[in-house]
């Protein structure tokens, strides 16, 4: 979940704890977006200046709701190149997990920005979605992360491929598999024009039948958004064959039944 840092989501964390409590929830996590290498480098991730308000606004959180365990973690975009900046970034601070996100699929796309939809138009989405799982599976094989956010974003505006993407998917998988890293399910995707939890059902049958675990997230922008949809995410995992799920604590993962 987010955080007023990144300039697109509102409310304070311990807002979205207050909601989490509301829920029944036991245990909620944020994951801004991280700073980048330079702060221009777009108008959504949080500058490096407000890494440490950023620590504070989650201990807060903590502080106000004893009773709820409060994960402190990034969202951090992979992209290559970077790994020496996520390293840093990683040693900064004793986090929960670190999540790696593929937003941008060259150095100035971020393919689920809606202001650069146009440029999806003169693009076979099949080399998109090439590129895309190309840097998610660098991304997952890169032991940066702990789990990987919204595996298949690039359905978001529902530029779909002709081509079967069942290769690019297992390659995927078969590196989170190797490496321990877990997948997202995330229920982001039914708010957005793809109207479906990323990743699809498809994909996360396949991560059931090669092994791979899974984390729940609602990636809330906003208190309203927290836990939003987690009925059916369950649902996704358990008829995907799904018992356990897992659970982050100074980047140690505990499996929890669900
Ligand atoms: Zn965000
Ligand atoms: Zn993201």
């Amino acid at each position: 979940m987010d955080t007023p840092l990144c300039r697109h989501a509102v409310g304070e964390p311990a807002e979205y704890a207050a909601q989490a409590v509301k829920l029944g929830l036991k245990e909620i996590g944020f994951s801004e977006h991280n700073p980048m290498p330079r702060d221009d480098f777009d108008d959504w991730h949080m500058s490096l200046g407000d890494l440490e308000e950023y620590i504070e606004k989650v201990a807060r959180a903590r502080r106000t709701h004893p009773g709820l365990r409060i994960g402190l973690a990034l969202e951090v975009d992979y992209l290559p190149g970077h790994e020496d900046w996520i390293r840093e970034l990683g040693a900064r601070h004793p986090w929960d997990y670190l999540i790696g996100a593929v937003h941008y699929v060259s150095d100035s796309w971020d393919l689920d920005n809606p202001n650069k939809i146009s440029q999806w138009k003169d693009r076979d989405p099949f080399e998109v979605w090439s590129a895309y799982f190309e840097r998610l599976t660098m991304a997952t094989e890169s032991g940066l992360f702990e789990i990987i956010a919204h595996a298949d974003l690039c359905k978001k505006f529902c530029f779909y491929p002709e081509r079967d993407c069942t290769p690019l998917f297992t390659r995927f998988l078969k590196a989170a598999r190797q490496k321990g890293v877990a997948l997202e399910l995330n229920t982001a995707g039914l708010r957005k024009d793809c109207k479906e939890i990323y990743p699809s059902p498809p994909i996360v049958r396949l991560a059931a039948q090669m092994g791979v675990p899974i984390t729940f997230a609602s990636d809330a922008h906003a208190p309203g958004e927290v836990g939003m949809n987690f009925a059916q995410a369950v649902e996704l995992a358990r008829n995907a064959g799904y018992t356990h799920c897992c659970r982050f604590a100074q980047r140690q993962r505990r499996e929890a039944k669900f």
